[in-house]
């Protein structure tokens, strides 16, 4: 057995010639940014692969999020999950919005849609779930309710690129969808994102605030951001865009080896799968149940760290137990993210992991369980 190190991710690349001939015509052109031809290009390009009719591109993830929000113009508070990624609240708390923190289900980790009901007060503007790992959240009964109580649904998305549900692309749902394209995601423009969203005006908008609010040469007409893409990377995103479905077939496979492996394995519980969803496999989170497996998680991580493995405690600490949020919030209010986050390991994901690589981890995992 070889024993190189594995990192948790690896980011995809098209081949190095594919990407220098598309970057040569910039060095005639000298046009590098400010929605640029290979911006506008890549723009109809995933919006005809999602399968949607309007996206906006963004420089990172995060800035997609806190723009679609401002974009609402939204005051008072919002209902998400503490069992997130930071960027989530932060995006939410920097729009000068409050974070009202809903528990998450145990099966996969997203909202637990039984629960928002009961937190919604007349401050409540708005739902901000997250398609966690590529889950796909309770969508029908979120809409319901944001029917119901005339609340805006914008879904992270950032971890859900290319996910169907019903045969229906997961980002058609709510009034908006945030997606990341940063370099660890399953289909990356190095550092990246995009809002999905659904109306001219709230295009219109959009393209404002990514760009100073600057609305023409002599007109500045909201209090704009910079996030714009440049062409570089758009460019990587269509090289990327190219490879994408070998790219996804290719997570399948390791997915389907690692849940071969690790299916009897005491103790460590994998993904469900989901009924209805076409799966993007991003992530490979396992959950380690100390009492049969007889470790914890993070004696696991420590020992894979020491075999030359990676791993990555993703996402623990919980937002509301960060330095940041802590004092303003209680993760006993959320036990079942608690739960999940003081138990859950992400061990290597990417396209290109090799089946011997996989064979190792899981040995080292199973070698190390003390219990069965
Ligand atoms: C990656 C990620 C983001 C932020 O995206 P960036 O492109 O890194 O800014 C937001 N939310 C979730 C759940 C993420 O995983």
């Amino acid at each position: 057995m070889s024993s190189q190190i594995i990192y948790v991710t690896k980011s995809s690349m098209p081949p190095y010639d594919e990407y220098i001939q598309m970057i040569k015509p910039l060095w005639d052109s000298h046009r590098l940014t400010n929605n640029g031809e290979y911006h506008q290009k890549l723009e109809k390009e995933l919006a005809h692969y999602l399968n949607v009719d309007h996206l906006c591109l963004m420089t990172n993830g995060h800035m997609a999020l806190e723009l679609a929000l401002q974009a609402m113009n939204l005051k008072g508070e919002v209902i998400t999950t503490p069992f997130t990624f930071i960027s989530t609240t932060h995006a939410i708390v920097r729009n000068g919005l409050t974070p009202v923190f809903c528990d998450i289900n145990r099966d996969n980790y997203t909202i637990d849609t039984d629960q928002i009901e009961q937190l919604i007060t007349e401050r409540t503007v708005a739902i901000v779930p997250v398609h966690v790992y590529g889950h796909v959240c309770d969508v029908d009964k979120i809409e319901s309710l944001g029917k119901k109580y005339n609340l805006k649904v914008i879904y992270d998305a950032a971890h859900a690129f290319g996910v169907t549900y019903k045969g229906k692309g997961i980002t058609q749902y709510g009034d908006a969808s945030i997606l990341s394209f940063h370099a660890t995601k399953v289909f990356n423009t190095v550092e990246g994102g995009a809002v999905i969203y659904h109306s001219e005006e709230m295009g219109r908008v959009l393209y404002g605030l990514k760009n100073f609010g600057i609305r023409n040469e002599l007109t500045i007409d909201s209090v704009g951001a910079n996030a714009k893409m440049d062409e570089l990377r758009a460019i990587m995103g269509i090289c990327n865009l190219k490879h994408i479905e070998e790219e996804r077939a290719k997570r399948k496979s390791v997915f389907n080896i690692y849940k071969d492996k690790l299916r009897d394995v005491e103790g460590i519980e994998l993904m469900t799968e989901q009924k209805n969803v076409e799966h993007n496999y991003a992530y490979f989170p396992i959950l380690i149940n100390e009492k049969q497996y007889g470790r914890t998680r993070d004696e696991l991580h420590e020992y894979l760290k020491e075999k030359d493995v990676f791993t990555r405690r993703y996402f623990y600490p919980l937002i509301n137990e960060t330095e940041c949020y802590r004092s303003y919030f209680n993760s006993q209010s959320t036990p079942v993210a608690k739960y999940v986050a003081d138990r859950i390991l992400c061990i290597p994901m990417y396209s290109d992991l090799g089946e011997q690589d996989i064979s190792r981890i899981c040995s080292y995992i199973k070698d190390f369980q003390t219990n069965g």
